[in-house]
C-alpha cells in the first residue's frame, strides 16, 4: 500500500510524528509532502529534528500568501506529485490550507482520500478551518473520526449516505501527547531556564484568526492575560502571527511572551501548568491529557466533550469573562473521569484499520 500524505502546519508535524512512525513499523509506505505553510525554524524543523519525523520527500515552500493563492498554488503542485507518484491513498490532517488543497488535488484525479481529524465542526462558517474541514470531509472516502462527537456531525450531515467509511479512531494527538511526555521530562529544561515552578504559572496562547484580526479582541485578550498575570505569572509561546499584530497595534502587556517552542518544550510547559488559556484546538486536548484545565478564548469549541464534563471553559475574547473564569477555577482540583480520546491506541488503529481492509 503507497500512501502520499501532505503536511504543512505545526499540528500537522504533531499528528505526522506519531502515524508515520506507525506506518514504518506496519511496513506501509509513505511518502510525505510538506507544502511550506509553517517554514521558521520554531514552527517547523524543530518539530522533524526533536520528534523524529521522516524527511518529506517534497517540499513545496509555499507560505506567507492569501489564502486563494496558497491553496491555489498547493492545488497545482501536489496534483504534479499525485499524479507522478500514482499512490492508492492521499493523506490529510485537520483543517487548514494544506489540507483542502491536498484532498482537492487528489479527488479530481480520482485517488481516494483519508481524512485524520475527521468530523468536527465548530458551526461557526467564518473561521477558515471550518471551511476546510467540510470541504475535506465531504470529498475523502476514509474519514478518521477522533470523538463519538465527531461521528454524530458526520451522520447529521448525511454521511451515511455517502460513499465515504466513518471510522472512530480515537485521536492520534493523545498517542504523541503520551509519546513525548517522557521524552520531554528527560530532555527539556525549559522550566529551568524560565524559572517556572509547577502548577505556579499559567500557560497561554492565541493565534487564531478571529482573534488575530480583530484589533479589539485581540486588546481585549491581553487586558484579560494581564489581570491574570497579577496573580499568576502568564508565560505566551507566540505565534508569528500573532506576534506581528501586536506589534503593529503597539499592545503593551505585563504577561512573559518567548518565542514559539518546540514539542518537548510545549510538554512540559503545558504538563506543569496551573491551568491553560488558549484559543487553539490542540492545546485544549493537551490541557486535559495533561490533567489541566482549559479556558478557551473563543465563542464556541470542536470539543465540546471537555465543556460539557468541565474540563473547559469558553471565555470568548471579553476581558472580564477570562479573568472571572480564572478566579472561579483557580482553587478547584482536577479530576479526570472520561476518557474521550482512544488513550494514546489511535495511529495503532489507523494502520490496522487500513492494513486489514486495504493491504
Ligand atoms: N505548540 C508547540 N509550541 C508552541 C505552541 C504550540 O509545540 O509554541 C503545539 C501545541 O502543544 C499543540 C499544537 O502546537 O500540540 C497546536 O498547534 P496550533 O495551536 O498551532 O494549532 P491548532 O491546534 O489550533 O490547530
Amino acid at each position: 500500500m503507497k500512501i502520499v500524505t501532505i503536511i504543512g502546519a505545526r499540528p500537522q508535524f504533531i499528528k505526522a510524528a506519531v502515524v508515520s512512525k506507525m506506518f514504518i513499523r506496519k511496513g506501509i509506505d509513505e511518502i510525505l509532502v510538506h507544502t511550506g505553510q509553517h517554514f521558521d525554524k520554531n514552527m517547523s524543523d524543530i518539530f522533524f529534528d526533536e520528534m523524529g519525523i521522516p524527511k518529506p520527500s517534497y517540499n513545496l515552500n509555499i507560505s506567507g500568501l492569501s489564502h486563494g493563492a496558497m491553496t491555489g498554488q498547493m492545488l497545482e503542485k501536489v496534483e504534479e506529485i499525485l499524479l507522478k507518484e500514482k499512490p492508492d491513498f492521499t493523506l490529510v490532517y485537520g483543517d487548514t490550507n494544506s489540507t483542502l488543497a491536498g484532498a482537492l488535488a487528489s479527488s479530481k484525479i480520482h485517488i481516494p482520500i483519508i481524512h485524520i481529524e475527521a468530523g468536527l465542526r465548530s458551526f461557526n462558517m467564518r473561521m477558515p478551518e471550518e471551511i476546510n474541514r467540510i470541504l475535506t470531509d465531504r470529498i475523502s472516502s476514509i474519514l478518521f473520526c477522533p470523538t463519538q462527537t465527531a461521528i454524530s456531525n458526520l451522520k447529521k450531515e448525511g454521511f451515511e449516505n455517502f460513499q465515504a467509511r466513518m471510522v472512530q479512531s480515537g485521536d492520534v494527538m493523545e498517542d504523541s501527547a503520551l509519546m513525548f511526555e517522557k521524552v520531554a521530562r528527560n530532555r527539556s529544561n525549559i522550566l529551568d531556564i524560565l524559572n517556572l515552578r509547577t502548577d505556579q504559572y499559567v500557560l497561554a496562547t492565541i493565534h487564531r484568526a478571529e482573534n488575530t484580526d480583530n484589533d479589539q479582541n485581540l486588546k481585549a485578550l491581553f487586558a484579560g492575560l494581564d489581570e491574570i498575570n497579577k496573580l499568576t505569572p502568564v508565560i505566551l509561546p507566540l505565534h508569528p502571527r500573532t506576534s506581528a499584530r501586536v506589534n503593529q497595534l503597539n499592545i503593551h502587556t505585563s504577561v512573559q511572551i518567548i518565542e514559539p517552542v518546540g514539542y518537548l518544550d510545549m510538554t512540559m510547559l503545558t504538563s506543569n501548568s496551573k491551568l491553560v488559556v488558549t484559543d487553539s484546538g490542540g492545546l485544549q486536548k493537551e490541557a486535559f491529557f495533561f490533567n489541566r484545565f482549559c479556558i478557551t478564548l473563543r465563542e464556541e469549541t470542536e470539543w465540546v466533550e471537555l465543556v460539557d464534563n468541565g474540563y473547559n471553559f469558553l471565555a470568548g475574547s471579553h476581558k472580564t469573562k477570562v479573568s472571572k473564569i480564572f478566579m472561579e477555577i483557580k482553587g478547584k482540583t482536577f479530576k479526570k473521569a472520561h476518557n474521550f480520546y482512544g488513550g494514546g491506541t489511535a495511529s495503532e488503529f489507523i494502520a490496522n484499520y487500513l492494513l486489514e481492509n486495504y493491504g
